[in-house]
């Protein structure tokens, strides 16, 4: 998708920022660039955006905690984390606490236009319609809401995809580079971490015991399947 974006740009290193901007804006997107945390959350409360490209190191709130708190809020931008924090661990807890992909730095422009491209192509609506049910659970596709016994449940862009995928193969095994593969894109079937994590999200939100999933289970070494019938629920010991 050329053009059409409103991305955020938060990132305090003035020079950094500039550059993202004019890349991004050349690209055909519509570009903000704010340098703290709290003109990020303004703009975030006020106006629409589609991708959030996150710095993790502000100078006035930690890009972690901006993270969890725009995950609690109506508006669900896409969030792309850029960091200088380099760690698998710091990648996981970024993923974690609700990011969609995550880039560290340095990064070549390439790669980065690469992934917002990604990004944004695949949060496009759809095309398929209806409404799916699972149990006391009620996936409406188009309208890109999951109901839970009768309370809507808010799903991140990339949670609803990887729903939606599983959703759509249901009673079959997806493994990790099919799902990634649908949900990210062709590129990025290495990224289990990001599939492992965003199944971690969805049973937090979706199932009754997380760590003892009915639904959406894991087949290791493989994937994951949604099932049809749910798996017995744990005895209580
Ligand atoms: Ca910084």
């Amino acid at each position: 998708m050329t053009g059409g974006g409103a991305i955020l740009v938060v990132e305090d290193d003035s020079g950094m920022g500039r550059f993202l901007r004019d890349a991004l804006s050349d690209s055909g997107h519509r570009v903000q660039l704010v340098g703290d945390g709290r003109s990020a959350l303004r703009v975030l409360g006020t106006e629409r955006v589609d991708l959030l490209i996150l710095d993790l190191g502000l100078p006035d709130i930690d890009g972690m905690d901006l993270l969890r708190t725009v995950r609690e809020w109506e508006s669900n931008p896409l969030v792309l984390v850029v960091s200088a924090r380099g760690q698998d661990a710091d990648k996981v807890a970024a993923l974690r606490a609700g990011a969609d992909d995550y880039l560290a730095k340095p990064f070549s422009l390439q790669e980065l236009l690469a992934r917002v491209e990604a990004r944004l192509r695949r949060a496009a609506p759809t095309p398929s319609q209806g409404v799916l049910v699972s149990g006391d659970l009620r996936l409406d596709v188009a309208a890109g809401q999951v109901v839970r016994r009768g309370v809507p449940v808010r799903l991140t862009p990339m949670e609803l995809g990887v729903l939606h995928e599983l959703w759509r193969h249901r009673g079959r095994v997806r493994t990790h580079r099919e799902i990634l593969a649908a949900v990210w894109g062709p590129a990025f079937t290495a990224e289990h971490t990001y599939v492992r994590t965003i199944v971690q999200r969805l049973r937090a939100k979706l199932e009754d015991d997380p760590a003892h999933p009915r639904w959406l289970t894991t087949l290791p070494g493989v994937g994951y399947i949604w099932q049809e019938v749910p798996v017995p629920a744990q005895p209580p010991r």
